[in-house]
């Protein structure tokens, strides 16, 4: 039996982290056993849906390393739609399904309650289809529904708390659930791994592929990804856009490394491992039941270990989006004819071992290119004391006399400056840095210096000394 796997998602928003998590161990799974990935976008909520959001899938998808081409599909499963309708004709005409037209309300004015189910009245009253009937599906009364779930073990469901649950519509449209089963069925899928949330379905699936004659799948409920108040991640507070972690500069190596490390951990006492031990190792049914913390501070940790791990010139390639603008990402404060790539890359392995995530490049360098520095004015006012004019004059007349322009020379210099008045070098270039670059931290500043060259230097120099009087 070949393994066919599928990610299902729906196109309704940005790519959930979780949703990626997901993909990625089925994508894993399939490959350890010589399986196929097959891709089906669940777009029948006409209404939430956007064609949009399905390419940003797709991107997001081929970003963690899941390209287009080496998986089966898209599938859309709106096309599926005549199949959806045959199996719950079929389920229908073999007894499996009747037609009931109750509202809730007749439901509650019969069991006097708001929680119950649905309580079978129309099980054998021999309504026929028409608008406004609903299709139910009729659950066993008796027995157990024995889900085989490759994380949770036999989660076992009595079938007589199992209502009558809706199959298709009073307009004759099929609902998700029957939908997804018919998919899978249709797909030849043998291994469902999804969220935790979709378990509670899982009985009823199950109980759909039995009455439609084929052997249901292995399933794999993942447990969900929560916030730091042990809150499953949801799109309205938390940050959980694949595509806005790419925006920000995650490495896509990082991610998915931190992603597989949800709920589950490599042998050893090794976190940052190379994909391809990932790929060997990860077993499915080694993943935790409880909830993954999707720990952003460590996310960010993990993505400075990546990008400093990277060859200096595959890190300048990696921080071009940012130093341009392209896409989705914001362009930087500069003009592209004022970027100078000899300037960054002179600059560049200094800034590598600074940034956790590669849009932090922007403000580190940003001094470089720009006519003069964005000033940020709270920095301004908490460096800029008494004495840090005549502070900035001697520093300007002493690097007026350098004769070499470089880090060592500007440092030693500075640092005569500030010995005459008694100061550190912490203290004495604090001044210097805000009037060269703008900002209180940054790239070490005599290699700063020593690329934005003299001329640049000096004229900073004296307009934060102007501002001063
Ligand atoms: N479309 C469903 C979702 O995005 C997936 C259901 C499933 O994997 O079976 O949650």
């Amino acid at each position: 039996m070949t393994v066919r796997v599928r990610f299902a998602p729906s196109p309704t928003g940005m790519f959930h982290v979780g949703g990626a998590r997901s993909a990625l161990q089925n994508w894993i799974y399939a490959k350890q056993q010589g399986g196929v990935f097959v891709l089906r976008i669940e777009d029948t909520d006409a209404a939430r849906n956007k064609p949009e959001w399905t390419e940003g899938i797709l991107s997001a998808l081929d970003w963690i390393g899941i390209s287009r081409g080496s998986y089966e599909g898209p599938y859309f499963q709106s096309a599926n739609a005549g199949e959806h309708r045959a199996a719950a004709a079929r389920l229908y005409d073999s007894g499996r399904a009747y037609y009931c037209d109750c509202t809730r309300e007749d439901v509650q004015a019969r069991t006097g309650s708001q929680h119950q189910g649905y309580d079978g009245y129309h099980r054998d009253r021999g309504l026929g289809p028409g608008p406004g009937h609903a299709l139910r599906f009729r659950t066993p009364d008796e027995g157990a529904t024995v889900v085989v779930d490759l994380i949770r073990g036999e989660p076992t469901f009595e079938n007589k708390l199992i209502e009558d649950f809706v199959i298709a519509r009073g307009d004759g449209s099929p609902v998700f659930l029957l939908a997804n089963v018919v998919d899978d069925m249709t797909m030849g899928i043998t291994h469902v791994i999804r969220a935790e949330e979709h378990l509670p379905n899982t009985p009823k699936q199950q109980l759909l592929w039995e009455a439609l004659g084929v052997k249901p799948p292995i399933w794999a409920h993942v447990p969900v990804v929560v916030n730091e108040k042990r809150q499953k991640l949801s799109k309205r507070r938390d940050k959980v856009a694949l595509e806005a972690y790419r925006d920000e500069g995650y490495l896509a190596g990082a991610m998915r490394n931190y992603l597989m490390l949800l709920g589950w951990a490599p042998s050893g006492d090794r976190e940052i491992v190379p994909w391809s031990v990932i790929e060997d190792e990860f077993r499915l049914d080694e993943v935790n039941l409880s909830s993954a913390f999707f720990d952003e501070k460590k996310l960010r940790a993990f993505n400075g270990e990546y990008i400093r791990a990277l060859p200096v010139a595959e890190f300048i390639d990696a921080c071009q989006p940012w130093l341009t603008g392209t896409g989705t990402i914001a362009p930087p404060p500069w003009q592209p004819e004022e970027f100078d790539a000899d300037a960054f890359a002179a600059v560049a392995p200094l800034a590598q071992t600074r940034i956790a995530v590669l849009s932090e490049i922007v403000p580190n360098v940003d001094f470089l290119f720009l006519a003069s520095p964005l000033i940020d004015e709270a920095a301004w006012t908490k460096t800029m004391k008494d004495g840090s004019a005549e502070l900035l004059d001697d520093a300007v007349a002493a690097f007026e006399a350098l004769e070499s322009w470089d880090a060592e020379s500007l440092k030693s210099t500075l640092e005569a400056v500030g010995a005459e008045r008694g100061l550190k070098l912490g203290k004495t270039q604090a001044p210097v840095r805000v009037a060269v670059t703008g900002r209180t931290v940054g790239l070490p500043l005599f290699e700063s210096l020593e690329v934005l060259g003299r001329e640049r230097t000096l004229t900073r120099i004296r307009a934060a000394r102007l501002r001063l009087v």
